[in-house]
């Protein structure tokens, strides 16, 4: 550790945290969760495999890695996935070997997964967990939103509103709830839990040692002002 370090603690010894985020097709999760990324250097994105083709626009590696069906049985018969679950006829999963890299590194980890990814990270790793729920203000805007996308055809978007239906009745499971009424309001939210949930002891082991040595410090009192 060099001097600087030892000044300010909390530049060093962070315990990472498990961000979850769900919510159902189209009510704006991907956006909020890929600012509150951008926004926050100690706060990285998993990117997740899928067998699902690549929409227009798509990269490999930045949205998804597109895998074919066997490359995601392999991956899961290596133990390579974190979790994974069957969404909307896909299957999609979590590489462990980033997380696990950025949780050692002491970094932040955002995922945007399904009702049954972060049920399995939440079952696996409780204590690190912090997960939110996004919902959309009512269904008829959550379909304008998937419409507007126009990026998949209609049998796939009625589908997604299907699934939807399902999806939100695990809303109860999760730690915090934000209804994405307004964008910038659903994102002042979101930015609100994390930064809260940063600040528990648990997850700054610094603290004892910080505190322990404030407790100790020995300060000269400034001379008493004469009052006028
Ligand atoms: P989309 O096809 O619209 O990109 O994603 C469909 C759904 O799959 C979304 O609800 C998304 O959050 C979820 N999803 C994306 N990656 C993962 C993952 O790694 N694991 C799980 N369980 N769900 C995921």
């Amino acid at each position: 550790m060099t001097q600087t370090d030892v000044a300010r603690p909390w530049e060093v010894q962070r315990r990472g945290l498990l961000l979850l985020i769900s919510s159902p097709s189209g009510a704006g999760k991907t956006s909020l969760s890929r600012r509150l990324v951008a926004d926050h250097g100690d706060l990285i994105l998993s990117i997740s495999a899928t067998t699902r083709a690549p929409r227009p626009g798509e990269e490999e590696g930045r949205e998804y890695f597109f895998v074919s069906p066997e490359h995601f049985d392999d991956m899961i018969g290596g133990g390579q996935l974190l979790e994974w679950a069957h969404v909307h006829g896909n299957r999609y999963g979590t590489p462990r070997d980033p997380v696990e890299a950025a949780l050692a590194a002491g970094q932040d980890v955002l995922f945007d997964i399904d009702w049954q990814g972060a049920a399995q990270i939440r079952t696996a790793m409780p204590q690190d967990s912090v997960s939110i729920y996004v919902l959309p203000p009512s269904w008829a805007d959550l379909a304008r939103r998937l419409n507007a996308r126009a990026q998949d055809s209609d049998s796939v978007i009625r589908g997604r509103l299907e699934g939807g239906r399902e999806e939100i009745e695990h809303w109860v499971e999760y730690d915090y709830i934000i209804v994405n009424k307004d964008f910038d309001r659903a994102y002042a939210d979101l930015g609100h839990v994390y930064r809260a949930e940063r600040m528990k002891p648990a997850r700054n082991p610094w603290l004892p040692d910080f505190v322990r040595r404030l407790a100790s410090e020995t300060t000269t009192p400034s001379p008493a002002r004469s009052t006028p």
